[in-house]
């Protein structure tokens, strides 16, 4: 909606000041047209910052500056006169116009990479905590508009204290990280992958029936299980206890708590398992 709102506000105000000019001002308000063209102009440089749409802008307003000076605007008599207004007008402009796009740009790339840095966590590079929470809840609101399921699979790493104390926090992170790369080559590309906690892990997986979901929960189980992680020569093993969870509707924290709860049983009944709960 706000694409289209935005795309119509561009139509418009770059026919309006045409019209206007064309037959309302005729050739002495060629200024007065140019200077109102900078409104689509910097409507499509600060919606879409991309270089080929800015290059394109430019490439058309200037057009469309020029025809229509030379077409339709009585430049005055002199030759002086004529080239200044076809030749300089247009270069100004697009300098305007360029300038803007370059900060317009740069601010973009800005935004795209705290947006990634707020996102992501820094020793895995996935989605962290707080984009879970998001990512949930927009999600949700989605799902529950058109009436679909998705499954919801935390897990956690058993005993990973031990690492720790056994071999030193550095080599603990290093099984983060590297479990981290197995789980992801494992899913597929419409599932996300999150980590919500020190060693505890989310996957949301949509379009999954509970029967695929406990499959995909058994493999990643025996996937690291089988996996020795290697840390300076030294080989690590570990397990990890598997929860699931479906949603079919309501409150995103019933299904988070669910989620957890099994889990939890994954972990009290003896760890290295898969515990789903009905929906
Ligand atoms: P359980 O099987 O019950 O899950 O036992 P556990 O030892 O895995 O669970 P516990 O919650 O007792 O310990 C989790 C450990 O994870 C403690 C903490 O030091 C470690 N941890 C959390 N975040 C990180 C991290 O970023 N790096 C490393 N190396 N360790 C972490
Ligand atoms: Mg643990
Ligand atoms: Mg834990």
């Amino acid at each position: 909606m706000r694409k289209y709102t935005i795309l119509g506000i561009i139509i418009l105000t770059t026919v309006l000041p045409i019209i206007l000019t064309l037959f309302f001002f005729n050739d002495e308000a060629y200024t007065f047209l140019w200077s109102l063209l900078f409104i689509p102009g910097f409507l499509i440089i600060i919606t879409y910052p991309k270089r080929i749409i800015v290059f394109m802008t430019i490439i058309g307003y200037i057009g469309l500056e020029i025809v229509i000076q030379y077409y339709f605007l009585d430049l005055g008599d002199t030759r002086a006169l004529q080239v200044k207004v076809l030749i300089m007008n247009p270069i100004v402009n697009a300098i305007i116009l360029f300038a803007m796009a370059y900060y317009r740009i740069k601010v973009k790339k800005m935004t795209d990479k705290l947006h990634d840095l707020v996102v992501h966590d820094s020793l895995t590079g996935i989605y962290n905590r707080r984009y879970f929470d998001l990512f949930l809840e927009s999600t949700v609101s989605d799902y529950v508009k058109s009436g679909k399921s998705f499954q919801l699979l935390f897990f956690d790493i058993d005993h990973f204290k031990m690492i720790n104390d056994q071999y030193g926090h550095p080599c603990g992170d290093h099984v983060l990280i590297e479990l981290t790369k197995a789980i992801n080559n494992q899913i597929r590309g419409s599932d996300t992958f999150f980590r919500i906690g020190g060693e505890e892990f989310a996957i949301f997986l949509p379009e999954t029936t509970s029967k695929t979901a406990e499959i995909v929960a058994n493999r990643l189980l025996r996937l690291i299980a089988e996996t020795p992680f290697e840390y300076k020569n030294i080989r690590i093993q570990v397990t990890i206890s598997v929860g699931l969870a479906e949603y079919s509707g309501g409150e995103i924290a019933k299904l988070i708590d669910r989620a957890d709860s099994a889990l939890y049983k994954a972990k009290t009944n003896g760890r290295n398992q898969v515990v789903a709960v009905e929906s």
